[in-house]
Formats: structure tokens, C-alpha cells, sequence
């Protein structure tokens, strides 16, 4: 057993015999070692079931926000799931009070899809663990060394806060990482739209992305407003380029770089590409990033005489 999965149990059996929290959100083993799955526990003897791994790759943010208005929760946070959880706090989601954020250092997490195109059999593998920063698997041959940048979640290989701003208890150090150059997109506008368009064209639009957000939570997504017809249910290039930048307008400001809209999406359009474009232009017009305060005002939801725009 690793030493975070040691001390999340050790927080979880504390926070649930003292009755501080009705159930902790953490991670459970998954069908392969490069695999996670959420777990909700919610007695002292169950948290053996909780565990910690590089497959620990949801955004449990999620499941918080699910159980809003349920009592006190505590949850098993990257610290891109403590952003989303910041977020939640400042839309008035959930309060602050009623989540215990056991926050765990990151040193990145596995996407499953990428083990293939990077030469392993998944359905070989018997371990998968961090190690310095790296990662080591073993497929039956004994642990070998796995190329980071070929196996991690895409987004992983951008974070610049594997270390949860916000949380009650903080497991593990800082990770020794830096952030990858961003993709680059075509300077020239009709490049850059016929490059989205070809990435829309193949979105099948089983919302997966959207299922999956935390940030995504309208009662009514735009997509399912039939009468008003914003977008119909037909799959083709005009819907679906509807459907991708209105959600990238709605998300501008507000999503924290988890990836877990691109880790999910069964076509493969970098969709975390889009987003961080949308969370740069935020940061260089408003010096604002999504989820770093809890205190803060969420960015577009507000207004200052010194904004650009018009302002009457
Ligand atoms: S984006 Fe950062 S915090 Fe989130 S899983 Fe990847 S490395 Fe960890
Ligand atoms: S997950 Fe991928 S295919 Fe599904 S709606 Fe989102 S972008 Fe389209
Ligand atoms: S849009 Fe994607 S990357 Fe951003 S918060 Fe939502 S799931 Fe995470």
C-alpha cells in the first residue's frame, strides 16, 4: 500500500467515526490497474475500499456537488478537483462548510486510451504506481519505466497546480513537474476554423464531455431546449459547432483544466485545447484564473467600470 492511500484512509476513518462528514468520495480500484472508480463510503470499517493511484483520473468535484444540501461531505481532491470545488463554492453550488477537501498532491494521472497507441496491453497490466515523479508498470516482464508524456491524461502534461489550492488536509509534496508548452493553434482565422470544424465533424454528440464536467450542471443544458431549437439533435457540422463553442462561451472563466471532458470523449477532439484557449484569453484580459479563490468573484458574473466594453 502507498503512503497516500495510507493517509486517506487514516483521514477518512477519522472524519467518519467523529461524524464531521456523512460519507467520503475517494477512489476505489477499477476493472485494471489503469483504472479507477468513485466510491462513496460511508462507514468507519469501509474505508479499505478507498485507495490511491496514478488511475485516479475523475474529477470527483462532480459527485460534491451531487450530494449538495445532504449534509457534510468530505472528498478525495486533486488539484484540479479542488479548483472545480472552489468554483462550486463561489457559484453558490455548495457551501464551504458542508465539504472536508483531503486534498492529495498530483503527479499525474493515467488515460487509460492512451496505453495502447503507447505500446501497452492493458489487459496484461498487474501494477501501475508513481515513483519520482515517473511512472513504472508491469505487464508480467517486471516493472518498467513508462514514458510520461505518452501515457498521461493530455491535460496532466499542462497543470501548473497539481497541489490543491484549497483543502482541509493536504496529503504529499509538491511534484517535481513542468508544465509542457501549449498546443499551437493556426495563427490565420480560416486555418483555425477549418481545423475546429474538421475536430467538430467528428463529434458524435453523446454529451459524455458534458456529463462528466462539474462546472456543466445548468437544470436544462441549451442542447435539450427542443423548443427554442438553440441546436437540434441532428449530428452535422453547423449543430455540432454550435454545440462546442456555446459550451466553451459558458465554460470561459469557469473551467479548471481537468480534462475530463477530453479523457471521456469517444471521437478524440482535443477539447482541452479549446478550453485552455478560452481560459488564457480570460487570464490575459480579466488576470483571472478559474478556481484559485473561493472568496472570489466568479469573473464574467461581475462587472468593473474599468472593464473594456460598452459600458452603457
Ligand atoms: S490536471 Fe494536474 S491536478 Fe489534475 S490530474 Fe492532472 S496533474 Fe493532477
Ligand atoms: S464527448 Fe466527444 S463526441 Fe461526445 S459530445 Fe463531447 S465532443 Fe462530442
Ligand atoms: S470543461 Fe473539461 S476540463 Fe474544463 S472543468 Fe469541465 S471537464 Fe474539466
Amino acid at each position: 500500500m502507498n503512503s497516500q492511500t495510507e493517509q486517506i484512509r487514516t483521514e477518512a476513518r477519522r472524519l467518519l467515526e467523529s461524524g464531521e462528514v456523512s460519507v467520503v468520495i475517494g477512489y476505489g480500484p477499477g476493472s485494471t490497474p489503469a483504472r479507477a472508480t468513485p466510491v462513496f463510503v460511508r462507514r468507519a470499517e469501509d474505508v479499505d475500499r478507498l485507495f490511491w493511484s496514478p488511475a485516479c483520473a475523475q474529477n470527483l468535484a462532480l459527485y460534491v456537488r451531487e450530494q449538495a444540501g445532504r449534509g457534510k461531505v468530505a472528498v478525495v481532491a486533486k488539484g484540479c478537483d479542488a479548483r472545480s470545488i472552489a468554483t462550486l463554492i463561489q457559484e453558490k453550488q455548495i457551501r464551504r462548510e458542508d465539504v472536508h477537501i483531503i486534498g492529495v498532491s498530483c503527479s499525474g494521472v493515467v488515460d487509460p486510451g492512451r496505453l495502447a497507441p503507447a505500446g501497452l496491453d492493458e489487459g496484461t497490466l498487474k501494477s501501475l504506481a508513481a515513483e519520482n515523479g515517473g511512472l513504472k508498470a508491469d505487464c508480467g516482464d517486471g516493472e518498467v519505466p513508462l514514458e510520461r508524456e505518452a501515457v498521461l491524461k493530455r491535460a496532466c502534461l499542462f497543470c501548473d497546480t497539481p497541489v490543491p489550492p484549497l483543502s482541509d488536509t493536504l496529503i504529499g509534496e509538491a511534484p517535481p513537474l513542468q508544465p509542457a508548452a501549449d498546443q499551437t493553434l493556426p495563427e490565420d482565422l480560416d486555418a483555425r476554423r477549418e481545423f475546429w470544424a474538421e475536430q467538430f465533424s467528428k463529434c458524435v454528440r453523446c454529451y459524455a464531455c458534458r456529463q462528466v464536467c462539474p462546472a456543466c450542471y445548468c437544470k436544462e443544458c441549451f442542447t435539450d431546449r427542443l423548443p427554442v431549437g438553440w441546436v437540434s439533435k441532428r449530428i452535422a457540422g453547423p449543430e455540432n459547432w454550435m454545440y462546442h463553442t456555446t459550451r466553451a462561451f459558458h465554460l470561459a472563466g469557469r473551467c479548471v483544466g481537468c480534462g475530463e471532458c477530453e479523457r471521456v470523449c469517444p471521437a478524440g477532439i482535443p477539447i482541452q485545447t479549446l478550453m485552455r484557449r478560452m481560459a488564457s484569453e480570460v487570464d490575459a484580459l480579466f488576470g483571472y484564473r478559474a478556481g484559485m479563490d473561493p472568496d472570489a468573484e466568479p469573473v464574467l458574473a461581475t462587472y468593473r467600470d474599468d472593464d473594456d466594453g460598452p459600458a452603457e
